[in-house]
């Protein structure tokens, strides 16, 4: 397997927007699992049609569910030949687990820390289908509780570097990239 980075990051932290334009300047396949659900919603597929309800609400879609969606994505050829940024994947410990054993080992993780009263503001103001006030903070809830244990477990195994994410999209992008930028390296010697 080809290398493999993971974001983490609350919900409203910008991983999204930023994920997408580092992999497209280091030239990983970028895989958001909430896109490709939003696609699935988008396309009414049976899949589309369970999750919406559980993306509306702030849940979580089941882990068996989330595995084989990403274990199907991530077997395609752009990610061997490219490597792989995820962003949104793993969220819970028993999807850790399964990467881990699809992948083998994940070479770095960036968590993009941006605090909860902040995310909660941005989120507030996306205007996003799912966003009412009772889904955010069930999801920010799901977030300490389930996700951001995975950072101490992947501090054992993996590079793990946190950025700031407060300041203007490209300060925080530029943040971001010389923090691939030394994981990366690292792999290389
Ligand atoms: P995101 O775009 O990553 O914020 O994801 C939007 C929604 O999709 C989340 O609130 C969850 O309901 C669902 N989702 C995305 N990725 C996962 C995942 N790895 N595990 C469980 N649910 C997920």
């Amino acid at each position: 397997m080809s290398t493999c980075l993971l974001i983490l990051g609350r919900q409203g932290s910008g991983k999204g927007t930023q994920s997408l334009m580092l992999a497209e300047k280091f030239g990983f396949v970028h895989i958001s699992t909430g896109d490709l659900l939003r696609e699935a919603v988008e396309s009414s597929s049976p899949l589309g049609l369970k999750a919406k309800q559980i993306m509306d609400a702030g849940e979580l879609v089941s882990d068996e569910i989330m595995c084989e969606i990403l274990a199907e994505r991530i077997a395609q050829p752009d990610v061997k030949s490219n490597g792989v940024l995820l962003d949104g994947f793993p969220r819970t410990t028993a999807q850790a687990e399964a990467l881990g054993a699809i992948v083998g080992k994940v070479d770095g993780v960036m968590n993009l820390d941006v605090p909860i009263e902040e995310v909660t503001q941005r989120m507030l103001t996306r205007n996003r289908d799912d966003d009412t006030e009772e889904s955010i903070a069930r999801r920010l809830a799901l977030y300490e509780e389930q996700t951001a244990p995975l950072l101490g477990w992947y501090e054992e195994h993996s590079k793990v570097v946190t950025i700031d994410g407060i300041g203007t999209e490209e300060e925080v992008f530029n943040r971001l990239a010389t923090a691939l930028e030394t994981i990366t390296g690292s792999l290389v010697s």
